[in-house]
């Protein structure tokens, strides 16, 4: 498969927003040339037809636990190698294998067994690194995390456990609010990492002066955070009014109202993305993890605690694009750019991945018209198919 040219499907491109037939050459596992339908390709590009398949860049999931959340640190590597095949039915070729809150005596080594395991991540969707959600968050929004683990960021404790992620820690979500969060601010500009906002009770002064240490991002919109309220606007008001924040969203319909999902659509455009913060629990009853123990009702219900708490979704980025569409009425090409490449300029790799400009990795999400995955490529090749000719192209 060195040589291919990929014919009669049509193109979505984020950049433009348009969707459009074309001819996309990919040789090497990149793409190597756009052509008009119509233009001639020779003879040394094998065609393959894709007719009625809509292609999008893979998808990149910023926040994604999977099983890591029911598996020891010894596990990693397994847990996360099931997650990363698993997703290329879902059209994700690429996220950030996402930790949790753990106590402090294990979260050392839960680091660096994750940067390890991130590491030898070497089949189906790329790892591109580790998202620490938490422990630095506020224990006034815990939502599912362990309010024992959660806590004041240390430098001279702390600094060690980013350091244990090293080049793989790419996204941390913190509360500014914590004793201890503009030095973690200052660690992250250093280091190149992104910051986001959540698990957060702050209040706009605070969202403003953390802005200014270099935080860029709120982790899932609405969920963990206290309300909108006109007199105090909170991470919502902040984000909504603030052109250089964006902000991404559980968009399975349970975590966030769809009429608010249209809403935040209206007012964020380009700065909303799209995450499913999806957790893989075993499929039965009430089942422990580092999140507590939780259940669901039905296949696609999210993971609740007895309470009601919500866990994590049972979502992926195939079901959020759809939602978003359903929900706020968005265009195909603007719920795609939502989950591609938006996540991919947030870790500033959009010339590699998210996109379909030429040079960077062929990695696609080949959509039916019900918007449906029917196919998954990574890196030029085909390597999940619904109907279940996997590997094979024609
Ligand atoms: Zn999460």
């Amino acid at each position: 498969m060195a040589k291919v040219a990929i014919r009669e499907a049509d193109w979505i491109e984020p950049e433009s927003g348009e969707v459009a037939p074309a001819t996309m050459l990919v040789e090497d596992g990149r793409i190597a040339a756009r052509l008009d339908v119509g233009e001639r390709v020779s003879a040394d590009w094998e065609p393959i037809a894709r007719p009625g398949l809509s292609i999008a860049p893979g998808f990149v999931d910023l926040h994604f636990h999977g099983e890591l959340v029911a598996t020891p640190p010894e596990r990693f590597a397994e847990a996360l190698a099931n997650d990363a095949e698993r997703m290329l039915r879902e059209g994700a070729t690429a996220f950030l294998a996402t930790s949790v809150c753990w106590p402090q005596s294990e979260l050392g080594d839960a680091v660096d067994a994750l940067a390890r395991a991130a590491d030898a991540c070497a089949t189906g969707a790329s790892c591109l690194g580790l998202h620490l959600e938490g422990p630095w968050i506020s224990a006034d929004a815990p939502g599912a995390m362990a309010p024992d683990a959660i806590r004041p960021f240390a430098a001279s404790r702390d600094l060690e456990t980013l350091a244990r992620a090293g080049e793989r820690l790419r996204m941390v979500t913190l509360a500014p609010e914590v004793a201890g969060a503009d030095a973690l601010l200052d660690a992250l500009a250093d280091r190149g990492v992104v910051a986001a906002l959540g698990h957060t009770r702050a209040t706009t002064e605070v969202i403003d002066a953390a802005v200014a240490r270099g935080l860029r991002h709120v982790t899932h919109l609405w969920n963990a955070m206290g309300p909108l309220h006109h007199r105090e606007p909170g991470v919502p008001g902040a984000v909504l009014a603030d052109d250089r924040l964006t902000a991404d969203l559980i968009c399975d319909g349970h975590h966030v109202h769809p009429s608010v999902v249209r809403t935040t659509a209206r007012a964020l455009g380009e700065r909303l993305l799209l995450i499913t913060d999806r957790v893989a629990l075993p499929e039965r009853g009430a089942v422990a993890s580092a999140l507590g123990e939780a259940a669901r009702e039905g296949e696609e219900g999210p993971w609740r605690r007895a309470d009601g708490t919500l866990v994590g979704s049972a979502l992926g980025l195939d079901g959020a694009v759809r939602n978003l569409r359903r929900f706020a009425d968005v265009d195909l090409a603007e719920a795609v750019a939502a989950c591609t490449l938006r996540p991919a300029t947030l870790l500033g790799v959009e010339n590699e991945r998210g996109t379909l400009r030429v040079g960077a990795r062929a990695d696609f999400a080949c959509l039916d018209e019900t918007g449906g995955v029917a196919e998954t490529w990574v890196a030029g090749a085909p390597v999940w198919r619904a109907d279940g000719n996997e590997g094979a192209s024609r």
